[in-house]
């Protein structure tokens, strides 16, 4: 993937701050962070969606996102962090390349994630709902 921007950065054809990397993963600094630190972990290899990274892959994110986490957030004196990962155009991911975002939180810092609210879906559809997802979660032997 060429015109891949992180694949880019981790053929080391694209400059980025790296904090860490290992034969999976690489970890560098955001250029447009939320906050000082904010942090993107992306697998080396190029997956578009979380959906298709390997399982040791994403096991090793996972595991390692909050141990950086907490370090990134002491070194900028954080009050504690979110782990975001936008999956699909429609949920925000702008680089087509599968990447957590560890964003080191301030108490003062003034950024809002902008969640709402929806009221909660009446008992009939909430179990049709949830029939259906469990069923399909069955079916795939998730
Ligand atoms: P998302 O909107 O979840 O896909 O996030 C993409 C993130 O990648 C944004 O926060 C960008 O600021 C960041 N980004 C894009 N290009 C680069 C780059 N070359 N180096 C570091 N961060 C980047
Ligand atoms: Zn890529």
């Amino acid at each position: 993937m060429n015109n891949c921007p992180f694949c880019r950065i981790v053929g080391g054809e694209i400059n980025a701050t790296v904090l860490f990397e290992d034969d999976l993963v690489l970890a560098f600094l955001d250029i447009a962070p939320v906050n000082p630190g904010h942090t993107l972990l992306i697998p080396k290899e190029h997956h578009t969606s979380v959906t298709t990274v390997p399982a040791d892959c994403l096991s090793r994110m996972i595991s390692l996102a909050p141990k950086l986490a907490q370090h990134i957030s002491r070194v900028v004196d954080g009050d504690g962090f979110n782990l975001h990962l936008a999956n699909g155009a429609c949920a925000g991911q702008t680089v087509p390349h599968c990447h957590l975002h560890i964003v080191p939180r301030l108490p003062t810092d003034g950024f809002n994630w902008g969640w709402r609210s929806l009221d909660e879906l009446p008992a009939a559809e909430r179990q049709s709902l949830a029939d259906t997802i469990r069923k399909r979660l069955q079916e795939s032997q998730v």
